[in-house]
């Protein structure tokens, strides 16, 4: 049976032991109030998720009317083209 040469001095038996830790998996600091919060959660706290207030006072915020859509962008290829051939 493999034996131990020598004995582990108390000091290398606890710098070894050092590194025997529990970490917490999952967690991450809420950005809008800085609490440890739950990842993919709304948070507990304050209730903001996403960057916005989801629960207010345990009640659930309705979501706003959404936003205008956005302008196309302004075609200006075929102007160009218009001017160029005016020019000629
Ligand atoms: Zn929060």
């Amino acid at each position: 049976m493999a034996v131990p040469q020598r004995r582990i001095s108390k000091t290398r038996k606890r710098m070894r032991r050092t590194h025997f830790k529990l970490s917490v998996e999952g967690l991450v600091t809420c950005p809008n109030c800085g609490e440890m919060i739950k990842s993919h959660h709304v948070c507990p706290k304050c209730g903001y998720y996403a960057g916005k207030a989801q629960f207010l006072d345990g009640k659930l915020v309705k979501e706003e009317a959404p936003k205008a859509e956005k302008k196309a962008p302004a075609k200006k290829a075929p102007a160009k083209k218009a001017a160029k051939k005016e020019e000629k």
